[in-house]
């Protein structure tokens, strides 16, 4: 069964008192809802705190990266080992900021997702093309490579062991979203190539999130298309009210 997840990204934003108050606003609204399921993904040190709030509801943790090696030495990193020790059942791999400003290649992106798939959280895998590639009509193409090179040697057996999130890059913070059918379109090209890559039927199981610019007042078209199952929320996840409608949106 294809579940509906919305997971929101916070990426560098809050201190401890806004992370806690922000939790505490998600979970009084959200906590005893089972579907769709709801992620929040805090900054690293906010991890623990905020996991002591969703403790006994249904609102689970999500990592905003990890590194794709155990232990060592790599200053500034972090592993799938401590992040499962802090309660993290998700990890955001290849996010586009990381994947621009910090030079993230399909290459290391795949090690990573190969190193959480092996674990026991499970990979949102984002992927996406730049405002440049869909003018030049290289959407297609860049969305298939980003999914077969991330999910190089990834073995999924169920729907459940992998999240894709279809991100165009320049609907990300820019207020500007894709519209219900152009999102729609590219979900399900991903998934009819998840369907080559594993099996028609796994691919059916499997959760596409869209990320750009979600909110509250076009949730509800977004989330309505056939292939568009859950969201990824940056900015408007940062107040619990906007995020919350989202979730509300996909109930
Ligand atoms: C994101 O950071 O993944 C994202 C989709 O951001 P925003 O919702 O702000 O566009």
């Amino acid at each position: 069964m294809r579940r509906m997840i919305i997971a929101g990204n916070w990426k560098m934003h809050t201190d401890i008192e806004e992370a806690r108050k922000l939790t505490l606003g998600v979970v009084e609204k959200v906590g005893g809802k089972t579907e769709p399921a709801v992620i929040l993904c805090p900054p690293y040190p906010m991890l623990p705190a905020v996991k002591d709030i969703i403790e006994g509801t249904t609102v689970q943790l999500g990592a905003q990266n990890v590194h794709s090696e155990d232990k060592g030495a790599f200053t500034g990193e972090i592993s799938t080992d401590m992040l499962q020790s802090v309660g993290c059942n998700f990890a955001i791999i290849g996010h586009s900021e990381r994947r621009a400003i910090f030079k993230e290649t399909d290459e290391f992106i795949n090690k990573k997702v190969l190193k959480v798939n092996s674990s026991l959280m499970i990979p949102i895998l984002c992927i996406g093309e730049t405002l440049g590639e869909r003018e030049e009509g290289l959407t297609f193409q860049r969305v298939e490579q980003q999914i077969k090179d991330g999910l190089n040697e990834v073995v999924v057996t169920t729907g459940n062991d992998i999240v894709i999130a279809y991100e165009p890059v320049w609907a990300i913070g820019t207020g500007k979203t894709a519209t219900p059918e152009q999102a729609e379109e590219v979900h399900a090209y991903i998934r009819e190539l998840l369907g080559e890559i594993y099996t028609p039927e796994i691919a059916q199981d499997i959760t596409i999130q869209y990320g750009g610019s979600v909110k509250p007042s076009n949730a509800s078209e977004l989330l309505g298309q056939p292939n568009i199952d859950g969201a990824l929320v940056g900015g408007a996840s940062l107040k619990a009210e906007d995020f919350c409608g989202i979730i509300e949106a996909g109930s």
